[in-house]
């Protein structure tokens, strides 16, 4: 008889997870408790995959023999309690996925810049002309990969959730770009458990593979010191001129297998110290998975990031608007504003998650010249800046602030929409917010260029 699979959660991972039980001939079982997007329906449909939605039915879900369950559902949630109970075995997606790969793994994962970075590595690997598929939290669940198509590696971008939900998972290279508090309400309101859940990254890891890790990142540097790491460390500092790669305060310097090589952040399309660690990091990666020197360096310069991320939308007359939609809290602002030496127009505003803008108060003043609000309520801001920034101003609709920053910049200056804030209070999401960004921005040039 075959053995019994039941996936919850009929998302991308959940759906990914019951075509690869599928085509492996389990007998497989999918329940979400919300409802399930009509295009994995369809999928589930047409692979003859039975599946309930709006519930959880413990008598067809407590007869697994196995649950593959979504990384959204926490391990305090009754169902995977029972579960427990039972004594059946729990794991991810990405584990299951695992299990039936063929290929090699370059896993990244880290608080902040993931997508970015795996997106680089990705495109790097490809332009190297690897047969590689990108898979995890970017893009398309592992095992949906897996299920249909071989590859010779495979580049995952992983959050901690799913991290939580392996035992095997062995990436051939793993990268962790930072450990900062974030979803620590999901280990307990305890960074060490958060910290654990990240390190799960290199727990089956082997001497011969590579550990790439950020070393100037104060958590990840107090934990590698005190574990005894079982691969080979591969630290990556922005000061630290003995580490393998680094950033010598011009540019980025390698020496990997004996190769020493140099590379200016001028010479990719990415801007900002973060992208210094990323970079870094995805060509330390894609050097020891074999790619070719000039197809990294080629790669470098063509590499486009995902959307809403510093994304430099057009210049008008002279000055550049840039889409930072992303930066929803003050520590990715830091980095935006690090990221220009010019004179800003800076677009902030939305929903303040208890934001404390002492941490930008210094660079706002010196680069600062106009500071637009865009939120419901900017009180806060006002108060804040008014004192250090001269001329502050307030909208609530796109279409009117891409006006107001082309007035109040000059040729050289930079328009940044990096709100260090949610989105919700005017749009429908951070991406929603960026997308009508560009919109405008992009209407705008337009009329000005007639
Ligand atoms: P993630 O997928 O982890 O959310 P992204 O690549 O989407 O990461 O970047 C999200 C935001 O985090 C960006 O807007 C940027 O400001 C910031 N960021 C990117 N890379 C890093 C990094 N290495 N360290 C700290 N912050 C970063």
């Amino acid at each position: 008889m075959s053995k019994r699979i039941v996936i919850l959660g009929a998302g991308e991972s959940g759906t990914g997870a019951a075509l690869l039980a599928k085509v492996k001939g389990y007998e497989v079982f999918v329940s979400d408790q919300s409802t399930i997007k009509e295009k994995y329906k369809t999928e589930l449909l047409a692979e003859s995959i039975e599946f309930e939605e709006g519930k959880h039915s413990t008598d067809k879900i407590l007869n697994a023999d196995l649950i593959i369950k979504s990384p959204g559902i926490p391990d305090k949630a009754e169902i995977i309690k029972q579960a427990k109970a039972k004594g059946i075995e729990i794991i991810d997606e990405l584990e299951f996925g695992f299990r039936y790969l063929t290929g090699k793994v370059i896993a990244i994962t880290g608080t902040n810049g993931k997508t970015t970075t795996t997106l680089l590595t990705y495109h790097l690997m490809k332009s190297a002309g690897f047969k590689v598929a990108l898979a995890g939290n970017v893009g398309e669940s592992l095992a949906r990969k897996v299920a249909t198509e071989n590859h010779d590696w495979y580049v995952i971008e992983i959050s901690s959730f799913q991290l939580d939900g392996t035992t095997y998972f062995k990436p051939t290279i793993g990268i962790l770009l930072n450990i900062t508090p974030d979803h620590l309400d999901r280990y307990e309101y305890k960074m060490e458990n958060y910290i654990n859940s990240k390190f799960k990254l290199i727990q089956n890891m082997e001497n011969q593979q590579h550990f790439i890790y950020y070393a100037d990142d104060a958590v990840t540097g107090a934990e590698i010191s005190r574990r005894k790491i079982g691969t080979k460390k591969l630290p990556v500092s922005l000061r630290d001129k003995s580490t393998p790669a680094h950033f010598d305060g011009e540019q980025m310097v390698f020496n990997l297998k004996g190769q020493l090589f140099k590379i200016s952040q001028s010479d990719t399309t990415l801007k900002g110290p973060h992208n210094l660690i990323n970079t870094l990091s995805a060509v330390t990666a894609v050097f020891f998975a074999g790619a070719d020197l000039d197809a990294i360096r080629s790669g470098l310069k063509t590499f486009k990031n995902a959307p809403h991320r510093l994304e430099s939308v057009a210049s008008i007359a002279g000055v550049e608007f840039v889409n930072d939609s992303k930066a929803t809290n003050v520590d990715s602002v830091v980095y935006a504003l690090g990221s220009y030496k010019q004179p800003l127009i800076w677009i902030a505003g939305g929903i303040d998650k208890g934001n404390d803008y002492n941490l930008i108060k210094e660079e706002v003043a010196a680069k600062v010249k106009t500071l637009i609000c865009l939120g419901k309520d900017n009180e806060k801001l006002k108060s804040f800046f008014g004192p250090l920034v001269s001329d502050i101003k307030e909208t609530q609709t796109v279409k009117e602030l891409v006006r107001i920053a082309l007035k109040a910049a000059k040729e050289g200056d930079v328009v940044l929409l990096s709100p260090a804030c949610a989105s919700f209070d005017l749009f429908k999401n951070y991406e929603d917010r960026g997308d009508q960004f560009r919109e405008a921005v992009l209407e705008l040039k337009r009329e000005t260029e007639k």
